[in-house]
C-alpha cells in the first residue's frame, strides 16, 4: 500500500512537472515577432556599443522590455557585454525569473525587473560601472546638467547607497528588496548612481537608455573638467532641461538614429 502511495506521489510530481513546462512554454514570447525580434536586435546591439565606448567592461547589462508583453522583458545569459548576441537573450517576468530558460543569469537581474515594475514608460535598461560617474557616487557633489546631452541629469542624479537598504554581500543589487530600494530611489528620473558601484539608467527605449548611459559618463567628465577650470561654473536650469528634452524626444531631430546608426557600424566590424 505504501509502495502504492509513493508511485501515486511519483507520477503526480512527474505530471505536475511535465504540465508546469508545458505552461512555462506556452508562455515564451514568439522571437519571430518583427518588434520583439528589433528590440533583441537593439540589446545586443547596445551590450557590443556600450563594450566599445568602454562604459561596459566584463560586467553590466542592457535589458529591453517585451513590446509584445510588458511584464517580461529581455537580457542576456551570463556572459561579458561585448560578447552578446540575440541568441543570448533570456525573457524574464517581472519578479527577475526567466521564462522557459534554464541559462544561468545575471545576479543583478532585480535592476531591471524592479524598474520596469516601477516605471510603466520604461522601455530599456543598463546597469553599468562606468567609469567617470564613479566619484559623484562617493562625493557630496552632484552630477548635475550642464550640457545639452546631459538633460536628464537635471538639478542632480540621486545616489543609491546599498548598504542602507540591507545589502549583505558587498555592493550587490542581488535581492528583489534591493532592486525595489533602488527603482524608489531613482523616482521619475533617468538615471541613479550608485556608490561604490555604478550607475544605473532608463530611457524610453532600449537606444534612449544606451544613450543616456554614455551621456552620464560624458556628462560627468564634462563637469570634473568645469570644475577644475576654477570659478563658477553655470549648469543647466530647470526651464532649459525640460527644453532640451523637448528637443531631444520630441522628434523635431532624427539625430538619436543617425548617432544609432554610426555606433551600430562601429562595432559591426569589430566583434563577432
Ligand atoms: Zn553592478
Amino acid at each position: 500500500m505504501a509502495i502504492c502511495r509513493i508511485a501515486l506521489g511519483l507520477l503526480a510530481f512527474a505530471t505536475s512537472g511535465i504540465f508546469g513546462l508545458t505552461d512555462a512554454l506556452a508562455q515564451a514570447s514568439d522571437r519571430s515577432n518583427p518588434a520583439i525580434a528589433a528590440v533583441l536586435q537593439d540589446i545586443a546591439d547596445g551590450n557590443r556599443i556600450l563594450y566599445q565606448k568602454k562604459i561596459l567592461d566584463g560586467l553590466g547589462h542592457v535589458s529591453g522590455r517585451n513590446p509584445a508583453n510588458p511584464n517580461t522583458f529581455f537580457m542576456s545569459r551570463s556572459l561579458a557585454p561585448g560578447l552578446v548576441t540575440t541568441a543570448d537573450l533570456i525573457e524574464y517576468d517581472l519578479d527577475a525569473k526567466p521564462v522557459a530558460d534554464d541559462r544561468r543569469g545575471y545576479i543583478e537581474r532585480y535592476i531591471h525587473a524592479e524598474i520596469y515594475r516601477a516605471r510603466p514608460e520604461v522601455k530599456g535598461v543598463v546597469h553599468s560601472h562606468s567609469p567617470a560617474i564613479l566619484p559623484f557616487g562617493v562625493s557630496e557633489t552632484k552630477l548635475r546638467a550642464l550640457t545639452q546631452s546631459g538633460w536628464f541629469l537635471g538639478d542632480g542624479a540621486p545616489v543609491f547607497d546599498a548598504t542602507e537598504h540591507g545589502a549583505k554581500l558587498g555592493f550587490l543589487i542581488n535581492t528583489p528588496e534591493l532592486g525595489k530600494a533602488l527603482a524608489r530611489t531613482m523616482g521619475d528620473g533617468w538615471v541613479v548612481l550608485m556608490r561604490a558601484h555604478g550607475d544605473s539608467t532608463a530611457g524610453l527605449s532600449v537606444r534612449e537608455a544606451v544613450a543616456i548611459a554614455i551621456n552620464t559618463e560624458l556628462s560627468a567628465t564634462t563637469q570634473m573638467q568645469a570644475v577644475a577650470l576654477g570659478g563658477k561654473v553655470k549648469y543647466m536650469t530647470a526651464e532649459e532641461a525640460k527644453s532640451q528634452a523637448q528637443m531631444s524626444r520630441g522628434g523635431s531631430t532624427d539625430g538619436a538614429d543617425r548617432t544609432w546608426q554610426l555606433w551600430k557600424s562601429e562595432v559591426g566590424q569589430k566583434l563577432p
